[in-house]
């Protein structure tokens, strides 16, 4: 290995400039192969923070990889051959750049242990932290805004091809700009962004673009919808049935969760998604109920408002059943 690593090392939120620096460095100075990766069933923060990236740092002549399996609502962001579209063995020497990964586990496109050198970079509460040096801030509202501090640091000529994908996980992350994340510096963010080529309404257009499944799945899945804890929890689900029904790949209906979290009188929004033998739950919140207890609660994670998990060999009726007393203890807790 070309570097003698730094200790494991995180910082709180109340200063992160020594780490991003201490990243910067390292991302600047490797001399081997650096690969990046995100998340399993990526999102548009999972897209744009590592291919901003890997855009930049190309552009200062580093050698970057970033697998992915890119979502068919996403795939205009990126070009052809850009992106690994499969799992590689990560060659020797080669240093890791995991984004927006909150579990070890739930790594797409590498193997932690082929690694000479990982760093975790993430806005996740549940994150523990795990690799070799670890940025983790649960005050970030996208990982996409810890690329673009990393860009700034390493001093890049931005462009338009750099500032898209950076702009898109913010955009994502924060429900264009109306979730309870989307914060001072996100707006800083995305008008700086503006400056560097973006064509904002464009942007916003095609992101939000579906294919004629998704609105026929969506219809399937809107038909299942109920109100159960008195109102307080709105929930849909998919199943495998409804999935030969339509023939639907299932790689953009996870905002499904989304049309339901603004039910009137609801804090919480479930969406159960069959998977084979497992059940992929995504649970939303509103004030200080906590999607992350819930999740958190059954082996789960993510953040405060936005969480999820997936219940291997288990039933949906079980799956309801877990996920809905998980949801009364946490509304409890709230006097709810
Ligand atoms: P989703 O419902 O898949 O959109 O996930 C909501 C948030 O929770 C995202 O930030 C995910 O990365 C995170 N998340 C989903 N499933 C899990 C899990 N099993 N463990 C930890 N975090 C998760
Ligand atoms: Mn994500
Ligand atoms: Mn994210």
């Amino acid at each position: 290995m070309s570097h003698s690593p730094p200790t494991q090392h995180t910082l709180s939120h109340a200063s992160h400039d020594p780490i991003i620096h201490q990243i910067a460095k390292i991302l600047k100075d490797w001399s081997g192969p650096i690969h990046l990766a995100a998340h399993v069933d990526p999102d548009g923060d999972a897209l744009g923070s590592t291919l901003s990236l890997k855009r930049g740092l190309e552009q200062l002549g580093q050698s970057v990889t970033l697998a992915m399996k890119v979502p068919r609502y996403l795939s205009f962001l990126c070009q052809a051959q850009e992106i690994l579209d499969e799992a590689v063995a990560l060659a020797p020497n080669t240093l890791l750049v995991l984004l927006d990964v909150s579990d070890k586990n739930r790594i797409w496109g590498a193997d932690l242990s082929e690694a000479g050198y990982v760093i975790n970079i993430d806005h996740h509460g549940s994150n523990d932290s795990f690799g070799d040096l670890a940025w983790v801030d649960s005050n970030i509202a996208a990982a996409a805004q810890m690329s673009k501090r990393l860009l700034k640091a390493l001093n890049i000529t931005w462009t338009q091809a750099i500032a898209t994908p950076c702009l898109t996980g913010i955009l994502t992350d924060t429900g264009f700009l109306r979730f309870g994340n989307t914060d001072k510096t996100v707006l800083h963010d995305v008008a700086e962004l503006l400056d560097y080529g973006v064509l904002y309404t464009e942007l916003t257009d095609r992101l939000q673009w579906r294919h004629p499944d998704y609105y026929r799945m969506l219809g399937l899945v809107m038909s299942t919808v109920s109100f159960p804890l008195e109102g307080k929890v709105a929930m849909v689900e998919m199943t495998e049935a409804m999935r030969q029904a339509i023939g639907e790949t299932d790689d953009d209906s996870s905002d499904y969760v989304g049309q339901i979290r603004y039910a009137e009188g609801s804090y919480i929004a479930i969406f159960f998604r069959e998977k084979g033998e497992d059940v992929k739950v995504s649970v939303r919140s509103r004030g200080d109920v906590s999607a992350q207890a819930i999740c958190s609660s059954l082996g789960g994670g993510g953040h405060h408002a936005a969480a999820g998990i997936t219940l291997r060999q288990t039933s949906l009726d079980r799956a309801k059943e877990m996920v809905l007393e998980a949801a009364k203890k946490e509304l409890e807790r709230h006097q709810l």
